[in-house]
């Protein structure tokens, strides 16, 4: 016996989500029916809406809403220093952290050689562009403890480096293969404290 349609097309739209596979997704589905109507019609309201209103900005890479983004727009904030991050989820850790007055560069990933990903896979051409228009004192490369993490900090500061830009890595309060995600505030505080010149 088959599922009616209905809840076999949503089990096969939970799939689609990284880590859920058939048997999660068919008790999310059947969770789903049981909603109240509401609830529901909100879920696919909001996702809908995360996925149509969202995009990155144009500057520095950042999910928005807005274009360009709420850092990006913020002139109160230092404009001559850059923190470059691999994702937007490490923009909102450093955020949290509340004592970083920079802006943010978000490149999308690494370089990675087996997974094929070189320079012109992320975002470090609009780096290079927004260092030309408005110089930086100091980029600081705040990319994952990871060999790929410390690769790609290397290439940028190779790049930017003969411009006079200062090139700065966090510290290694961060341990060796740690994600800038899963740090807490204080780690995360005394690595950009501690951070060092490359
Ligand atoms: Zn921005």
């Amino acid at each position: 016996m088959q599922y009616p349609e209905p809840i076999a097309k949503l089990i096969e739209s939970y799939m689609k989500l990284p880590g859920i596979g058939n048997k999660t997704a068919t008790r999310l589905a059947f969770y789903t029916i049981d909603m109240n109507e509401g609830d529901v019609t909100n879920f696919a309201k909001n996702l809908i809406s995360a996925r149509r209103d969202l995009h990155y900005c144009s500057i520095c890479g950042n999910i928005t809403d807005e274009e360009p983004c709420e850092i990006c727009r913020d002139t109160t904030r230092s404009q001559d220093m850059i923190l470059v991050v691999e994702q937007p989820k490490d923009v909102m850790s450093m955020e949290r952290m509340n004592d970083y007055h920079g802006l943010y560069h978000v490149l999308h990933g690494v370089l990675s050689p087996i997974e094929g990903k070189g320079p012109d896979d992320i975002n470090i051409a609009n780096l290079i562009k927004r260092l030309q228009k408005t110089p930086a004192k100091e980029v600081i490369i705040a990319t994952n403890a990871t060999p790929e993490g410390e690769a790609t900090a290397m290439y940028i500061s190779r790049l930017i480096k003969p411009a006079g830009i200062k090139v700065t890595r966090l510290a290694h309060g961060l341990s060796v293969g740690s994600d800038i995600e899963y740090a807490d505030e204080m780690t995360l505080l005394k690595a950009v404290e501690g951070r060092q010149e490359i």
